[in-house]
């Protein structure tokens, strides 16, 4: 058996938050102090991790990506690196960080077997930084961002939130970088996930942020999609050394391509990152269940993947899970 969903969708891709806790705050992923923290025994532990990736390649999954929370902040990972991609029939596996701890982490991580990394950045303004993510760790970032291009990590993605009053006088600069670094320089549109405090007026969508880059920077030249490109369209300013896309789940649903499951960290198998419905594979992995009756939980949750989310741009309805346990 295979994870093929009531729309026929393939899933292969396994998004794995490794742990619910962050070094940052950012404003509207994790504001203040309002994100409980898992105790060490309800997050899952690598070996837990380790057997259900193991189940659920049989299933079809090839792809993984660790995500959390903050990845880098959980001891072992890149041991737990390593493991994975010993796993026979994982071909791909990806990490998101926040960058604060990038750069004493590079070696390790490519050491691990690493390739290719996403980088988390909202601003280019180290005092905005400081005020967006409540720590003052610009500098850390963006050396860690050069020590990852030093030591060979390819393709590196650099993801932007996009809020209007928040960084939109930063996405022509941060564009602009694209001439310089063969970075993947990556516009993402705000979903209303969590505990945010954003509002729906601080949305700023993709057609808006095209014009604007078009306008003052000039013609953005599609780049043919790949499969490994997920969601993204991609595109290059002539003579730029790197690339811009954009990521529009709120604008333009690419739901009909979506290929993932998302394990969170305290093992919760979620088919669809805007929608709560999520099957608990942390109880019966601990009650002992066989492999069979783990299987038959990742094939329920391809069953319950809804065939498109139910978000659109302008929505004012919320998802309730946090972005920092549900891994982004
Ligand atoms: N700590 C890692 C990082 O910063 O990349 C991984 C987890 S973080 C939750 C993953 C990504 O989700 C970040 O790029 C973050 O900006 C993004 N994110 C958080 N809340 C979001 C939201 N409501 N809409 C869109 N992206 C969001």
């Amino acid at each position: 058996m295979k994870l093929i969903d009531p729309s026929n969708r393939r899933l292969n891709y396994l998004r794995i938050s490794i742990t619910d806790r962050c070094n940052l705050r950012c404003q509207y992923c994790s504001p203040g102090n309002q994100i409980p923290i898992l105790s060490h025994d309800e997050i899952l532990s690598y070996e837990e991790i380790l057997r259900l990736v193991r189940i659920s390649v049989q299933l079809g999954i090839s792809k993984i990506r660790i995500t959390g929370g903050e990845p880098l902040v959980r001891k072992g990972v890149h041991g737990f690196i390593r493991e994975l991609h010993q796993v026979d029939g994982i071909c791909d596996v990806s990490l998101t960080t926040n960058g604060v701890l990038l750069k004493d982490n590079v070696d390790a991580l490519i050491a691990a077997g690493l390739h290719r990394i996403n980088i988390s950045l909202d601003t280019l303004v180290p005092e905005k930084f400081k005020e967006i993510t409540g720590v003052d760790a610009f500098d850390r970032v963006w050396e860690g961002i050069q020590k990852a291009h030093q030591a060979g990590l390819s393709p590196i993605k650099i993801n932007t939130v996009v809020l209007r009053r928040f960084n939109d006088n930063e996405l022509e600069d941060i564009a602009r970088l694209s001439f310089t670094y063969p970075f993947h320089f990556r516009f993402i549109e705000y979903m209303p996930i969590g505990t945010s405090d954003r509002e729906t007026a601080d949305n700023l969508y993709t057609p808006e942020i095209k014009q604007m880059l078009t306008d003052r920077i000039g013609e953005l030249i599609p780049i043919e999609h790949q499969i490994i490109d997920g969601p993204a369209e991609r595109f290059r300013f002539a003579g730029a050394a790197g690339e811009v896309g954009f990521i529009s789940a709120m604008s333009h649903h690419f739901c009909q391509t979506c290929n993932r499951l998302r394990l969170t960290a305290s093992g919760q198998l979620r088919s669809c990152l805007l929608s709560d419905h999520q099957e608990d594979l942390k109880t019966p992995l601990r009650a002992g269940a066989s492999d069979a009756v783990l299987s038959a939980i990742f094939l329920k949750a391809a069953s319950m993947k809804g065939a498109q989310h139910g978000l659109t741009a302008g929505t004012l309805e919320r998802v309730s899970g946090k972005m920092s346990s549900i891994g982004g």
